[in-house]
């Protein structure tokens, strides 16, 4: 093994699975360290590993000479009479960002017009399950996913977000490329920071400007909400936009759209200052990109009253006589998409719109339909599998931390049930800015269950949706000393049974996956 390590430093090359188990056992004797196969990559300048020491995780590289854009521990090996360097890092901010220097791979890019997977992860553990489905399935993968609100509630800065899955991605040698989406961003401030942290794809969130009383409104309470439109921003007018569509049928597809006044006046008082702050951000995202390659996403996804395919369609063609350039766009779809729970309303109904917002993606775009809240929706896939083909976009967040509290059902059950208990006290407050139904009654108490009954709470209705929407309470409560009340235990388990929750996201991601194997 010491000549393999030799050549390899030597002459890298791509090694072959029986190489990297053996390779990986030699250096964890060598080093006391448990190596991760997976990751081991032999470069020119030496070979890069991930090593776990008990609960820590550290960046291992052996080479001739030392690299000395890494911190942490050197140690000097004799090996066979030849000295080489082994330097011991801790993931920090500084070694992620020169590891992405060094191996390409593991920095996050633009997956491009392929139909698309995201995995959120609110703990920043869960990468290495995702990873494990995703190489068995066809949805090219967003592993760093987080809303602003989201790190706000977890305490997570975009940095950690994005490291911490590129850790993962590290350690099971994912090679393939993947994505980093800053979801639901309001705002330029919180561009810049995600920008900062080196993330590639922005999910602008104008639901702040969408408007969601025009379609009772009378008509003259919708001329003056088009009247007070930024119409400076919009670089039009309504002579001009009344021009643009009165009158004109467009074809999309195998279907013909047409303009009522009406119509025309509902998706402008709706959408207009929605259109407007698009522009705005993405224009303020462009300038920062600079020649960086980045996707950009549009989502009204959170707001009340779903987008009709008009209202798709006129929100697209302005948003392109404006320049902007998007791979995906989520409209609210018809229906209730609530969080960790299956579709709730008329597939029929549903299966209609799709057909129309696919052909209004291929005519307009083409981009990707996404689809947010979109874990669980079982009875979905199906549909945009057949509809959409690539043009698809998967946007999936908290249903990794039910993974993570399955898994400490099973592996820790009076954490299970502490968590449980105060996720029923915190539901009533936390379920404010969530699409969720879930009646606290149906929920059972921590101290009726038994034991081995505990995974299968995650299984039901009720009880996914108050520990869906309460993880920020249950990530940041603190006791009487003001210490973490849950969240350190909760990561030790998951973190001394790394395989558990590897095996259960696996799992779960398999089903979210396989509907769109198909040709
Ligand atoms: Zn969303």
């Amino acid at each position: 093994m010491v000549t393999v390590l030799q050549t390899l430093l030597q002459r890298p090359r791509p090694l072959a699975e029986i190489d990297r188990a053996a390779l990986a056992r030699f250096l964890t004797d060598l080093i006391r360290q448990q190596v991760y196969p997976a990751s081991l990559e032999p470069t020119s300048e030496g070979v890069f590993f991930l090593a776990r020491d008990g609960r820590e995780k550290r960046l291992g590289i052996l080479s001739e000479a030392g690299l000395h854009d890494f911190e942490g521990a050197r140690h000097q090996l004799s090996l066979d009479g030849r000295t080489l360097i082994f330097q011991s890092c801790p993931l920090t901010a500084a070694n992620a960002r020169a590891l992405r220097q060094h191996l390409a791979w593991t920095a996050p890019r633009p997956l491009g017009l392929r139909a698309s997977v995201g995995c959120g992860d609110r703990l920043g553990l869960a990468t290495p399950g995702h990873v494990r489905a995703v190489r068995k399935h066809k949805l090219a993968p967003v592993f760093a996913q987080q809303s602003i609100r989201e790190m706000t509630r977890t305490g997570r800065t975009p940095q950690q977000v994005l490291d911490e899955a590129m850790w993962g991605v590290f350690q099971e040698g994912w090679r393939q490329g993947y994505g980093a989406d800053a979801d639901h961003l309001k705002t330029e401030e919180d561009a810049d920071r995600c920008i900062e942290a080196g993330f590639t794809f922005f999910t602008i969130d104008p639901s702040a400007y969408v408007d969601n009383e025009v379609d009772t409104a009378d008509a003259a309470t919708l001329e003056a909400k088009v009247a007070a439109l930024p119409w400076d921003a919009l670089e039009t007018t309504l002579a001009d936009l009344r021009r643009a569509y009165l009158g004109q049928h467009f074809q999309v597809g195998p279907y013909e759209l047409s303009f009522e006044e009406r119509t025309l006046l509902q998706a402008l008082a709706k959408y207009g200052g929605a259109i407007a702050h698009t522009a705005r951000v993405y224009r303020h995202i462009a300038g920062r990109m600079g020649n960086r390659p980045f996707e950009l996403e549009m989502s009204v996804d959170e707001t009340e009253v779903p987008t009709s395919p008009a209202e798709h369609f006129f929100v697209a063609r302005e948003l392109q006589r404006l320049g902007v350039r998007w791979i995906s766009l989520a409209p609210r779809f018809v229906g209730r998409l609530e969080k960790g729970v299956d579709y709730i309303g008329d597939l029929e109904e549903f299966e209609a719109h799709l057909k129309l917002h696919v052909a209004i993606a291929r005519t307009l775009g083409p981009y990707k339909l996404s689809l947010h809240s979109g874990s669980d929706k079982f009875a979905l896939y199906p549909l945009f599998a057949r509809h959409a083909g690539e043009l698809f976009h998967l946007k999936t967040a908290g249903t990794s931390y039910l993974e993570a509290l399955r898994a400490v059902a099973e592996l820790d059950p009076p954490l299970f049930r502490e968590i449980l208990d105060f996720a029923r006290d915190r539901y009533e407050t936390d379920r404010a800015t969530y699409h969720v139904s879930a009646l606290l009654e149906r929920v059972p108490k921590a101290s009726d269950v038994p034991d081995d009954a505990l995974p299968a709470l995650l299984e039901q209705f009720d009880t996914r949706q108050v520990l869906h929407v309460t993880f920020g309470s249950v990530l940041t409560a603190t006791d009487a000393d003001g210490r973490p009340r849950f969240r350190d235990r909760l990561l030790a388990v998951l973190q001394e049974n790394e395989e558990t929750y590897y095996r259960l996201l696996e799992a779960h991601f398999d089903r979210h996956l396989a509907p769109f194997d198909a040709e």
